[in-house]
């Protein structure tokens, strides 16, 4: 009798298929094959995953027609991923493990392009002398063999990138391959190029701009080993590099490392598991660590390393809260017809900053929903009773829970004080915008938002304006955040802190932490010793808010205590963990009967046996987010404590599917990072 295999076939089903190989096809695990599927004669690749015991019952089995030999065997530890992935995040295994292709074919004609090289042609640079902080974390980072996980905690500007350079340095002395993931954003020109001035040409990148072709070349470049060092955003993660030494994750809070639709893994748990089966070490750095990372820093799964100060004894911005609701007096004149959003403090320091010929970057966060409602006399904002969540106002006459599905009327009279009339706050970056071209004319304005922003091109156009000095004033939203750098940029201002605050997620405290310590380590990174400090000027309603305070004093490790703690109350993450399903259909109603037939098999399942006990189900309720691409949206969350019985739980709950209507669809949402 022929041998069978199993095979993870490109398609959408839950298990690997059965096939048997013909004699003299020489089949092992980890190759990619040519397979038929279905009724006709179409052929589908698939991965192969190992031998078959027997045949499923009732199927002819079919066999394998063709092995791929344009891929080689993809490497042991890396087909362990794949499969670890498929289960862990509920995907097929064959949609998981056929993103460890390129999009094209080897061999085809590059198109001709004036697009500039992906990796650019740089001088290269003698690297600095490390810190005394930089060399510590180094040297203890080295002193692990094989797999180890390492948090660096460092402060904005404290010189992590550094510690990643020098620890790839050795990665490619030892032969071996590096893999560094940032957030696409990220992944600007001032990144590759500092990378490339240091290791010259052994670098690829891979991210979402390029071509389908340079994106192949790039790929081809790292697995046939002509290029050492691979950066790119989380997808990277699917190129399956030959001799993996080192995986750097940085800024590991980013939430964008999490893909919400499709496989829905997070890139940096993913590339801790991908170092554990490669045995080798995983860095993740940031300055405003994720609440998950530092739980596991703090129960020794993660080793943790701190970098407390600036490089080159630059110190930490000035922060300054000003509380909207009572500014104080100005110390000099100031118009009389500033905005709302526009304290007297904040305009005085722009004013001053632009006449030393420095740049000032306004940020606003209007991420999500546009709408919260928060008293403007005393700073009170409606949450719901059973979930500590802000309340979301719909259609202007009621306000809702996205948690518990929790309603109340929207009332305009303030029911802490009695006093002020509730207002729904819809300020954006363009309103700004305006309002600065009347208050500074003259200055050169520029906004970055995703109206705005649109393509690489578009923010590549908008840093290189800033380092020349040709923008004065920098508005815009998260876009800015992250990981720029410019010198002249002295005055950061966050013109509405609160807006962070109301997102209808357990995480927005988290969230507008992270932002406002992001948004202020962009200022003032490159003073020298004596100089004034950077400013940054934090404008809310909520000058108590848990965020703020401990932001104002730079202080992530009383924030994190904090937070977690009260997340421990409520068994969210990093305390408990969470699953969340999303159910979808063409019609409101079919949605509707969907997420109550997914709801009472969860709550029938949860009866019947002893572990699922202590499982929480919530909902179902309608999703914030309740109809996207005439998709009406519900969810159902599952919390925790354990990672396996919540796997186990859900796929049972699923079951064969049939249970779920024609044109309604239900996915499975493992650490659901966003829930709207
Ligand atoms: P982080 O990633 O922690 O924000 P970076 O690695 O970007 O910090 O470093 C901040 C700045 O300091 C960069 O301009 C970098 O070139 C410079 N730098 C890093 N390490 C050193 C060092 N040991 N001595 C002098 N300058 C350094
Ligand atoms: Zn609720």
């Amino acid at each position: 009798m022929s041998q069978l295999w199993r095979v993870a076939v490109d398609a959408p089903m839950p298990e690997a298929l059965t096939y048997e190989a013909p004699p003299g096809l020489g089949i092992h695990r980890g190759q990619l094959v040519n397979v038929p599927l279905g009724r006709g004669k179409r052929l589908t690749q698939g991965l192969v995953l190992g031998p078959a015991a027997e045949a499923p019952g009732g199927f002819t089995i079919k066999s394998i027609e063709s092995i791929d030999d344009e891929h080689a065997t993809l490497p042991e530890p890396f087909v362990q991923w794949l499969e670890w992935l498929s289960k862990y995040y509920i995907h097929p295994p064959g949609m998981t493990s056929l993103l460890a292709y390129p999009p094209l074919k080897k061999q085809g004609r590059e198109q001709k392009s004036r697009k500039a090289p992906v990796i650019p042609q740089v001088a290269s640079q003698e690297p600095p002398v490390l810190t005394p902080e930089q060399a510590a974390c180094i040297g203890a980072i080295e002193g692990h063999e094989g797999f180890s996980t390492h948090l660096v905690f460092g402060v904005t500007g404290s010189g992590k990138t550094e510690i990643y350079l020098r620890l790839l340095e050795k990665t490619l002395e030892k032969g071996q391959a590096g893999l560094v993931l940032v957030p696409e954003i990220s992944l600007t020109p001032q990144l590759i190029h500092r990378f490339a001035s240091r290791f010259g040409d052994s670098i690829a990148a891979l991210h979402s701009q390029l071509t389908p072709r340079e994106r192949t070349n790039q790929w081809w470049d790292m697995i046939e080993g002509r290029k050492k060092i691979l950066i790119g955003a989380r997808s990277a993660l699917f190129c399956p590099l030959p001799n993996l030494g080192l995986i750097v994750v940085d800024e590991e809070h980013e939430p964008s490392f999490k893909q919400e639709e499709k496989l829905k893994y997070h890139g940096r748990d993913a590339a801790v598991m991908l170092g554990c089966f490669h045995k080798c070490p995983v860095v993740l750095g940031s300055a405003t660590p994720s609440l998950e990372s530092w739980n596991n820093a703090k129960e020794g799964k993660y080793h943790l390393h701190r970098l407390r100060n600036r490089v080159a004894n630059r110190s930490l911005p000035d922060m300054h809260i000003v509380d909207l609701r009572k500014p104080e007096p100005p110390e000099r004149e100031v118009p009389r017809d500033l905005p709302f959003w526009m304290s007297p403090r904040l305009y005085l320091d722009m004013i001053d900053t632009l006449a030393r010929q420095e740049q000032a970057a306004l940020f606003l966060n209007r991420r999500g929903l546009a709408h919260m409602v928060v008293c403007p006399s005393c700073g009170h904002t409606r949450e719901c009773p059973n979930c500590d969540i802000n309340l979301t106002l719909h259609a202007g006459t009621h306000l809702v829970c996205h948690y518990c599905d929790y309603h109340e009327n929207f009332r305009r009279k303030c029911q802490d004080c009695s006093e002020g009339e509730m207002e729904a706050i819809g300020l954006g970056t363009e309103l700004l915008e305006k309002d600065l071209h009347r208050l500074f004319p003259g200055a050169r304005i520029a906004r970055a938002d995703r109206d705005e922003i649109q393509n690489r091109a578009d923010l590549e156009d908008l840093i290189s304006k800033m380092e020349t000095g040709d923008i004065d004033i920098l508005v815009g939203t998260q876009m800015i955040a992250k990981g720029l750098d410019f010198p002249k940029l002295k005055l950061v201002g966050l013109v509405l802190a609160d807006i962070g605050f109301n997102l209808p997620d357990f995480r927005a405290t988290e969230r507008s932490f992270q932002l406002i310590t992001q948004m202020a380590g962009r200022s003032g990174r490159h003073i020298r010793e004596g100089e004034k400090p950077g400013t940054v000027v934090v404008q809310t309603y909520n000058t108590e808010h848990d965020s703020l305070r401990f932001a104002l004093h730079h202080d992530f490790e009383g924030f994190a205590e904090s937070e977690i703690q009260f997340r421990g109350q409520l068994n969210y993450p990093p305390s408990g963990r969470l699953l969340a399903f999303r159910i979808q259909a063409n019609g409101l109603e079919k949605a509707q009967v969907t997420a109550q037939r997914l709801a009472d098999r969860a709550r029938t399942l949860q009866g019947t046996r002893e572990p699922y006990k202590g499982l929480e189900v919530l909902g179902p309720a309608e999703a914030p987010l309740s109809r996207i691409k005439n998709q009406f949206r519900f969810q159902l969350l599952i919390k925790g404590s354990r990672a396996d019985r919540l796997n186990a739980f859900a796929r049972q709950i699923l079951g064969d599917e049939e249970w779920i209507p024609n044109g309604a669809r239900v996915l499975v949402d493992v650490d659901p990072l966003s829930l709207l």
